[in-house]
């Protein structure tokens, strides 16, 4: 019988046998993000609902068709997250960060939510990681940008990404581009798919992102001769500043090729825009994407103030780290402590003591000792720490070292010391059943 409640649609609960990897990872991450000198932010998992609506444009998407908007019981109109470069942005003018430094490198990490239709790899509470550099307009930024998160995933193991990139100008140039890519559709506007018919009026951009089949040969098979570029109708300085970063990367040995079709969902994107795919998801494949948003903080009512940033996908990081079998699990190897009738209080006492150092695990059903070598036995441990009763009395306790070591008697003083040594010597061969 299925049980009368269930995660509601598009969620997951993750499990200890899930968190192991993603525990690694983020360990991982905090280690990449603290090593290039970013700090972290939390900001609330609701907004007012307009923060979003002005930060992401009306006629995106995820404000159209995926935002979780609600009223709360004073009436305010409010919103879960679907992302959170505008959190941190609303962070940033609220606590004027910026009259308290030039340029500021902040990250965070938490769950994002979108009423999407769910599908692998496509949650409607999913979780990011993402940082920022606030601040400054410079191609820098945006090298240092792609390195980072570049540098997130090699730490999860991810080996020979290519970011793919490609330069969404200033709003200007980018109605100038609109405009070329409307007229040079034009022949064929009665055949687009009906999204896509919309999407000419309103921002003809986002027809590049089309799934449409019919869509798609449309727009690469060449009937209507090739497909005008936007790097082709950048304005002077967005060209300067894309040449500037493609020559960072290439100095920086990032790998990269330039996407044309590349444009991303949120209005507040000017210039740089980069993402890296893995085609080993399927239908999505989007593990991370980013890009620069000169005019966002500005849309908030804040002054000029230029960002560039990125947001990775954790879930599906960790499909494709779940299907390499990789960063799996936990930390291995601790102790389990086997105690007797007379030694039970006692084996909690140094349960606690030993627990300042060690991973320990206690029966906590009293069982008899057979039952607990067992235990100890599936549970992963290295070690059985045994405290028979007249060994405890002479201030003596047995080790077995369950990889395969062999056992012994050591004196209560020289436990740690005992213990430190099994542990961090490699297993022996483990013991074979006996022919
Ligand atoms: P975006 O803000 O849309 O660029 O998203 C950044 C990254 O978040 C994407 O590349 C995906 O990896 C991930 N992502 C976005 N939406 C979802 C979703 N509904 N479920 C799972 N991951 C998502």
């Amino acid at each position: 019988m299925a049980p009368k409640h269930q995660a509601p649609r598009g969620t997951r609960d993750l499990l200890p046998d899930d968190l192991g990897r993603w525990q690694w990872a983020e360990s991982q991450a905090r280690g990449v993000l603290a090593r290039y000198g970013y700090g972290e932010v939390r900001t609330p998992m609701f907004e007012d609902y307009e923060l979003f609506a002005r930060t992401s444009g009306e006629a995106s998407d995820v404000v159209q068709k995926e935002m979780y908007r609600f009223k709360d019981l004073g009436d305010r109109d409010l919103a879960l997250r679907p992302e959170n470069t505008a959190g941190v942005c609303r962070a940033y003018l609220e606590h004027g960060l910026g009259g308290r430094g030039r340029i500021h490198k902040l990250w965070y990490m938490g769950p994002m939510f979108r009423y999407g239709r769910p599908q692998k790899g496509r949650y409607r509470q999913f979780h990011q990681i993402g940082a920022e550099i606030i601040g400054t307009p410079a191609p820098g930024a945006d090298v240092e940008m792609i390195a980072l998160f570049v540098d997130l995933f090699e730490a999860w193991g991810f080996a020979d990404l290519t970011v793919a990139i490609n330069s969404v100008g200033t709003p200007a140039s980018r109605r100038a581009y609109g405009d070329v890519l409307r007229a040079w559709l034009a022949p064929a506007r009665e055949r687009l798919s009906a999204d896509s018919q919309a999407r000419l009026d309103v921002n003809p951009l986002r027809v590049l992102d089309t799934k449409s089949e019919g869509d798609l040969a449309i727009l690469h098979g060449g009937e209507l001769g090739p497909l005008p570029h936007m790097i082709d109708h950048l304005d002077a300085d967005s060209l300067v500043h894309w040449d500037a970063v493609r020559a960072g990367l290439e100095a920086a040995d990032i790998r990269y090729e330039v996407d044309h079709g590349l444009v991303r969902g949120l209005d507040y994107y000017t210039r740089t825009a980069f993402e890296v795919h893995d085609r080993t998801l399927g239908a999505q494949s989007a593990l991370g994407g980013g890009g620069r948003y000169d005019g966002l903080i500005e849309a908030l009512g804040g002054p000029p103030t230029p960002g560039v940033g990125f947001s990775i996908g954790m879930d599906r990081a960790m499909l494709v780290l779940e299907q390499r079998g990789a960063g799996g699990a936990g930390p291995a190897g601790g102790v389990y402590v086997v105690a007797m009738d007379a030694t039970r209080a006692a084996a909690t006492r140094l349960a606690r003591e030993l627990r300042h150092e060690f991973a320990v695990e206690l029966d906590v059903e009293a069982r008899g000792f057979g039952a607990q070598m067992k235990a100890a036995g599936k549970s992963g441990a290295r070690v059985a720490l045994i405290l028979g009763e007249d060994e405890w009395n002479r201030g003596e306790v047995g080790l077995k070292d369950l990889a395969g070591g062999g056992q012994r008697t050591v004196a209560r003083a020289g436990l740690e010391q005992a213990l430190r040594e099994i542990l961090a010597s490699p297993a022996a061969a483990v013991a074979r059943p006996t022919e």
